[in-house]
Formats: structure tokens, sequence, C-alpha cells
């Protein structure tokens, strides 16, 4: 069995005063599991805080994006550079709500993995259709688009990424893929990266995790973990979450 993952995305929530509170309490509580994984990716600007309150802990950091430019005249942008000389694991790249509202390609994503890459960093690179997609039986088009992209820039590197699939349609909603489903589309995703030559890279499913549905998750074959927006928040529901 492949280890598993739980990564947090804080999204643009957190203060220094809440955030200590959050960190302080996974870095004592989490006592990293065998085989098991904890990290949560924050925003930019608690990369600082998240290495000062976590490190020496079992739990990882990074960051929610990066720029897939090196450096120059990107205003606003953060290099994966930067990103990790906080110490951090992990960038995720691709989150439907930076393709959705930030209009990231397929083309946009695939260079931030490949910069994300080439700094030490391991991108979480998310795949998955909206609502209508999956209503008009597009799920396995779509996805599988969005991991050739990723796929074609990186070549055997795609070896070091993990991917997260993540139903457009579960995230915040509180709707999540039921495992069966999800494990439908992660299945079908392992087999394209098999025929890619890279089978075993990680595989998290996202899409309104939480302590009451995760256990059911990860007991499907091909769901190695979790990236956990909302609820990862909350320190006994993601710990409750890292431990199902
Ligand atoms: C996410 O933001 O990646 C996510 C999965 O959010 P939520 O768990 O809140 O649905």
């Amino acid at each position: 069995m492949r280890d598993k993952l739980i990564v947090g995305n804080w999204k643009m929530n957190g203060d220094l005063a809440a955030n200590a509170r959050l960190l302080e309490r996974l870095a004592s509580e989490w006592r990293g599991a065998k085989a098991r994984t904890m990290a949560v990716c924050v925003p930019a600007p608690y990369l600082a805080q998240a290495q000062a309150l976590l490190a020496g802990s079992a739990v990882a950091w990074g960051a929610q994006d990066v720029s897939e430019h090196g450096a120059g005249a990107y205003t606003g942008e953060v290099s994966a550079a930067m990103v990790a000389e906080f110490g951090s694991r992990y960038a995720i790249v691709g989150h439907s709500e930076r393709r959705q509202l930030h209009g990231e390609t397929d083309a946009v994503v695939g260079a931030k993995a490949r910069a994300a890459l080439k700094a030490g960093l391991t991108p979480i690179a998310c795949v998955g259709e909206t609502l209508g997609e999956r209503e008009r039986g597009e799920t396995d088009r779509v996805v599988a688009r969005q991991l050739d992209a990723l796929v074609e820039t990186l070549g055997i590197d795609a070896a070091r990424i993990v991917v997260a699939y993540e139903p457009v349609w579960a995230i915040g909603t509180g709707r999540s893929a039921s495992p069966a489903e999800a494990q439908v589309v992660h299945a079908a995703l392992r087999a394209r990266l098999a025929r890619a030559g890279v089978g075993g890279v990680a595989i998290l499913y996202g899409g309104s995790v939480k302590a009451a549905n995760a256990a059911a998750l990860y007991a499907m074959a091909d769901i190695d973990g979790a990236l956990v927006g909302g609820a990862s928040l909350d320190a006994d529901e993601f710990l409750t979450i890292g431990r199902a």
C-alpha cells in the first residue's frame, strides 16, 4: 500500500494569532503515524510563521501557488525559490480556484509544476471537472487533458509530483464525491500515469473531506490521502482527518 498524505489548504484564511493556535496544536499533537504525512499549505505571508512553529515537528508545510517564472518584473508574484527558502516541502499548483478565477491554463499549470520541481518543492497538481462537465459525461476527458498537460511538460519528472483529484462541484460545497465515485476517477488517472511510466505518483482526493468521510475515502485502492480545504482550519477536525 502506498503512503498516505494529508494536506491542508488554508486558502486565503488566517491571521497571526489564529495561525499560531492552529500550528501549535498540529505541531504538538501530530505524532507522525507510520506511512502517513501531514502538511499545511498556508498563504505566502505566513510561510515564515509556519516554518518557525512547525520546524522540528512531524508536520510539513508549503504554499498554495507559485509563479511559473523564476524572477523579474512580475509584480505580486511569488517564486518557487522564495517559497523553498522558508523550508517548504510542497506547493499546490492548478487549484480550480486559480484556474477559474485567475484564468490559469493547463500550460500555465504545467509551467508552475516545473518551476516548483526546479526549486526542490513537490508540486501538488490539482485536476478536476466542473458540475456541468460531469453532467455531460466529460469527467474522464477533462481530467485526462489536465493530467496530460502536466506529463507533457514534465516528462519523466512527473514521477516527482503529487496529483490531487478535486471535482470542482465538491470543493467548499459540503458535497463530497462518494468514495466509489472518486475511486473511478483515481483509477483512470492511475492507469494514465502508468502508461506514461509514472504509475507510482500519489493521487489525493479533495472536495469536502471531513472527519466523517475521510476513512471511507482512504479505504479506496487508488486514493492516497486528502487535500483538505475548510476542515483544515479546525485543529480537531484536521487531526481527526489525519488519523482516520
Ligand atoms: C480545497 O480547497 O482544495 C478543498 C478541497 O476545499 P474543501 O475541503 O473546503 O472542499
